[in-house]
């Protein structure tokens, strides 16, 4: 294995623990309303070819050698800088959206607004966060299809999901979701 290859599976391997940690943390919390569709359980179905599948294969196998390609000097030290920053903003996005998380559209039982911590001036850091972890993915690994994979698949569940969170969301909260947007940005905070 290539130097920067560890560091991915290293980052890998925390990023996978920390989702697998909420994931068993909010096991059995009621859920009263949804937004659960077959679109949303294909995307989640790319989301796991591109973001976990690809690069474990790229990984464990040569299966993806046809797609091998040259990462020039910079490029993953630029993405182990990403990759360490991805990490802090998924653990604070996950810490700060505690039982309020799920893997999909959800409104938990009791289910409350965060508009706190890395959601205060950003309605979805952990997204952000994703989006970051698919970048470093794309400059750490000497492949084309393993390295950016993430970064398409992502790329189409973000765009194909985050209006119908938003609308969920608004529904749920009313005024105080559309008092949060006019303050927040979606993935970068707002210019004041
Ligand atoms: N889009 C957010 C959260 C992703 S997890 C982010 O990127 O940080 C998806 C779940 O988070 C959804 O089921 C939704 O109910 C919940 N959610 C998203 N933003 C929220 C907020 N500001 N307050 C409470 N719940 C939120």
């Amino acid at each position: 294995m290539r130097a920067f290859d560890v560091v991915f599976a290293v980052g890998f391997a925390i990023y996978i623990a920390m989702r697998a940690y909420w994931q068993e943390r909010l096991r059995g919390e009621a859920v009263v309303a949804h937004r659960r569709s077959l679109r949303e359980a294909a995307l989640l179905v790319l989301v796991a070819i591109g973001c976990v599948l690809l690069p474990v294969l790229y990984l464990v196998s040569p299966w993806l050698d046809f797609a091998a390609c040259a990462s020039p000097a910079p490029l993953p030290w630029l993405g182990t800088a990403i990759l360490i920053a991805a990490l802090w903003l998924f653990w604070r996005s996950h810490a700060d959206l505690g039982r309020q998380w799920s893997v999909t559209l959800e409104i938990r039982d009791r289910h409350q607004l965060i508009t706190r911590g890395v959601y205060a001036r950003v309605r979805h850091p952990m997204y952000a966060a994703i989006w970051l972890f698919s970048l470093a993915q794309g400059l750490l690994l000497a492949n084309w299809l393993a390295g950016w994979s993430a970064f398409a698949a992502f790329g189409a569940l973000y765009f194909l999901r985050v209006g119908n969170e938003e609308r969920m969301l608004e529904a749920q909260f009313g005024d105080a979701w559309r008092a949060y947007c006019a303050r927040s940005g979606r993935l970068v905070p707002k210019r004041r």
